[in-house]
């Protein structure tokens, strides 16, 4: 089976099929509803990114739920489009765990290009609404705002040739997907200092790659901060850990028999972690400054609402990440709030030792010279009253960077 053939993609070619050619179904779904009516909603994740399984269209009522795949337990991720729907209103019932977030679905009326939150309004529990315009051929729904390869490349798009980035690759997936691996900043080997930048160990976990995409803006913007940046520090960015993740629509956290971000023991399952514990030990030449790895939390509740570090068992480590935080929160100008209050310590709600397992951050803890080694984790959707967005994700980061430079600054 092709790769994006799942078999819940199958089954949803099944259902197009059955309302398309109902005398040739190959099985039965379940509809009380006139065919003329129902043949013309399509609805399918056939695209970077996508997952969704239907369970069946009745009357107005679409009843979905996300494909959870190798995923252990339950997770919320979902990805899916509808075509077909002009004028009608429709229900969309998820059918599985708890799968909508704070300020309902995004969604998108241009393919993906732009996307909105459909707002509370939209969604009573695991049930969101939609009045489809009359001209509106194909919308997209997604849990949080999607953020796939393409998305990526686009960005890159705006600093083609610019003279302190380096596109280069880390590895091949093991379906022969590219992992990107930018250099960002001082490339000529002579930096002063040096920053690890990981983002989607967690493939489901989009919008903290929006605050990345922020941090390099930042550092490419040609500003007194960019400028010094350039002069002194060397980035070192892998913006897809899992990237066949990201790619397939998988949800990637808690995968079995574990995911990418706890593969940092032993011998790694994962090529892209394989092959960034071979060369960062070599590229940072026994001084790294700072390692961020770039997270989003749980849908809603205590701690999955606000922006905070997540810290190790180090205490010198969660001291400096201390000393950043106070700068952040000093030195921050975008919409998204930062108190260094909500930063979760070691041993603290659900930051407990977890077994003989390693995540990317304890094993940068763990490498020579190393300054900052922490997670930081950006809700999906609110965080601290504010909506999280691209835009606003984007000026989160330019905040992380800002802080970056004013904490290096004091590093010698
Ligand atoms: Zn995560």
């Amino acid at each position: 089976m092709p790769a994006w053939l799942s078999s819940s993609n199958a089954f949803i070619l099944g259902l197009v099929f059955t309302f398309a050619f109902p005398w040739l179904a190959p099985c039965a779904v379940e509809t009380d509803t006139p065919l003329s009516a129902a043949s013309s909603i399509r609805i399918d994740c056939d695209f970077p990114g996508g997952n969704i399984v239907l369970d069946s269209i009745v009357g107005d009522t679409v009843s979905l739920h996300q494909d959870l795949r190798d995923t252990a337990g339950n997770w919320f991720y979902w990805y899916f489009r509808v075509r077909g729907a002009e004028g009608r209103n429709l229900v969309f019932r998820f059918t599985k765990s708890k799968c909508i977030g704070v300020f309902g679905p995004a969604a998108s009326s241009d393919g993906g290009k732009t996307w909105r939150w459909l707002g509370k309004g939209a969604f009573s529990g695991q049930t969101f609404r939609y009045a489809f315009g009359r001209d509106e051929r194909e919308v997209r729904f997604c849990f949080a705002i999607p953020y796939v390869e393409a998305n990526f490349r686009e960005f890159l798009k705006r600093f083609a040739a610019h003279p302190h980035l380096k596109v280069d690759t880390l590895c091949r997936t093991k379906k022969g997907r590219e992992v990107e691996r930018l250099h960002v900043g001082r490339l000529d080997g002579k930096a002063d200092r040096r920053v690890l930048l990981t983002c989607r160990h967690h493939c489901c976990e989009m919008m903290a790659s929006y605050a990345l995409e922020g941090i390099i803006e930042a550092v490419l913007a040609g500003d007194a901060d960019g400028q010094w940046l350039c002069d002194h520090v060397e980035f070192l960015v892998v913006p897809f850990m899992d990237k066949d993740g990201v790619e397939d629509g998988d949800q990637g956290k808690n995968r079995k028999p574990h995911d990418h971000n706890r593969d940092y023991a032993g011998e790694s399952l994962y090529e892209s972690v394989r092959a960034l514990r071979a060369l960062v030990p070599t590229w940072s030449k026994g001084r790294l400054d700072f390692a961020l790895d770039m997270h989003c939390p749980y849908i809603s509740g205590q701690y999955n609402e606000f922006v905070y570090f997540v810290g190790g068992p180090n205490q010198d480590i969660w001291e400096r990440v201390g000393e950043f935080s106070r700068i952040l929160e000093q030195t921050r100008t975008g919409p998204i709030p930062y108190v260094a209050q909500n930063n979760l310590p070691f041993g603290k709600a659900w930051n407990q030792e977890s077994g003989p397992l390693k995540s990317f951050a304890r094993w940068a803890a763990e490498l020579p010279g190393i300054g900052v080694a922490t997670t930081i984790e950006i809700p999906y959707a609110h965080a601290s009253g504010t909506t999280v967005t691209a835009d606003t994700a984007r000026a989160l980061g330019r905040d992380l960077a800002r802080a970056m430079k004013a904490y290096l600054q004091t590093r010698r």
